[in-house]
């Protein structure tokens, strides 16, 4: 009979330095000794990655996307390499394995390479030597051996894949935060830890900004349905099991509420009002790679109307090159920028079953005198832009205002 299985992940800074790798080494040994196989994924120590992008800009101000790979894959080597020594001091077999040993397959898309297969058989087969098996997070390799990473946060990726590979009981990601909060913390000193949330609130709640979890990683745990435990590598608490939606969630209406910093306004004034115009600069900007997030259309006035969305502030120059050269081609104004833009969100699954969640929220910033200046929904989630300035108040009064604080 096997032991159950159990996919453990630290991030950069649990394993930042020699004393905190030890540290990791002895929780890896504990885990084993409760008597479950193990198997590890450990993303680079500390800021090694940007260290290593940094070198190589040193060097080229556009390296070629294949040598930036085999740079940056050198970090998870370094950081299995020390575990497997930690463990086996600790008088546990252990045994590093980088993405290509392990047979962890992706496409060529250098920098953001999607798996297409994991071959689980060399893992299996150490785990049944007795083995802690200890593999590189982040890195793969494509059929033609060319080594390749995941993207940015890329360890989380092979933590969920492997566990879905290895049909794990369990995949634990150890982090320095101790779990998903109802909010930012050091914004709202009563935020409170969730001990579960759903992986669509997870979803919406990382792509808002809050780091807890890569983005792609999420949505994969959530298509193959693997049990996610978020937690401290600093303390024993428990921190929060992301699952499937247990009804439970639902009768908790929003979960958590996220600000985001990073978007910028772009607003085209004086748009002719006839069909064809939105499809034209959408297009266009989707064409160069640009995710708009919100979208506003004024009601037209004398055959004309303004059209504003928001977009991240990295791709604001982009964007306005785009969007002057299609207001100019269509007839259209003046192209104008706003940065003094937050975004607050609320998200629950509970919203699906629940009226007035939109009302108490927009009830909570009229309070306190925040205006709204764009609004989106989805199922699960309303945002809306504010002025930055207010959004700190903002974020805390609609935490109170749904009574997600500490009791
Ligand atoms: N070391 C990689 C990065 O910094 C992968 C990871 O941390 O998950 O993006
Ligand atoms: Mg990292």
């Amino acid at each position: 009979m096997s032991a159950s299985l159990i996919v453990q992940k630290f991030g950069g800074s649990s394993v930042a330095n020699p004393e905190r790798i030890q540290r990791v080494a002895q929780r890896v040994v504990e885990t084993k000794r409760q008597g479950h196989q193990v198997v590890v994924v450990v993303s680079a120590l500390g800021d090694a990655t940007d260290e290593l992008l940094e070198l190589a800009r040193q060097i080229s101000h556009e390296p070629p996307e294949r040598e930036l790979d085999m740079l940056m894959a050198t970090g998870e080597q370094v950081s299995v390499a020390l575990l497997a020594m930690a463990i086996e001091e600790l008088g546990e077999d252990a045994i590093s394995l980088t993405g290509a040993q392990v047979g962890i397959l992706t496409d060529g898309t250098h920098t953001k390479a999607k798996l297409i297969d994991i071959n689980a058989r060399r893992i299996f087969e150490e785990l049944a030597k007795g083995r802690i098996v200890i593999v590189a997070g982040f890195q793969g390799v494509t059929m033609t051996q060319d080594i390749t990473t995941l993207g940015r946060g890329g360890s989380d990726l092979t933590a969920v894949a492997l566990a879905k590979a290895l049909k794990a009981e369990l995949c634990e990601i150890y982090t320095d935060v101790e779990g998903v909060f109802t909010a930012d913390p050091r914004i709202v000193p009563t935020a409170r830890k969730l001990s579960a949330i759903s992986y669509d609130e997870m979803l919406e709640m990382a792509s808002l900004g809050a780091q807890v979890m890569q983005a792609r990683s999420i949505f994969v745990a959530k298509r193959f349905e693997v049990p996610i435990h978020v937690r401290s590598s600093f303390i024993s608490r428990e921190g929060t099991m992301i699952t499937k939606a247990a009804k439970a969630m639902e009768d908790v209406v929003v979960s958590g509420v996220t600000l985001q910093k990073d978007e910028a306004k772009v607003t085209i004034r004086d748009v002719p009002d006839k069909p064809g115009m939105a499809a034209q600069i959408f297009r266009e900007l989707a064409g160069k790679d640009i995710n708009v997030d919100m979208i506003i259309q004024n009601v037209s006035r004398e055959g004309s109307t303004d059209v504003s969305f928001t977009v991240v502030k990295h791709d604001l120059a982009a964007t306005l090159r785009v969007a002057r050269s299609v207001a100019q081609r269509i007839g259209a104004g003046e192209v104008t920028t706003d940065e003094g833009i937050a975004k607050v969100s609320i998200v629950g699954i509970g919203m699906r079953s629940h009226s007035g969640v939109a009302a108490k929220m927009f009830e909570a910033m009229a309070r306190e005198r925040v205006n709204i200046e764009m609004i989106s929904t989805s199922e699960i989630k309303i945002s809306c832009v504010i002025r930055k300035t207010h959004a700190e108040r903002a974020v805390r009064a609609i935490h109170r205002a749904f009574g997600l604080g500490k009791r």
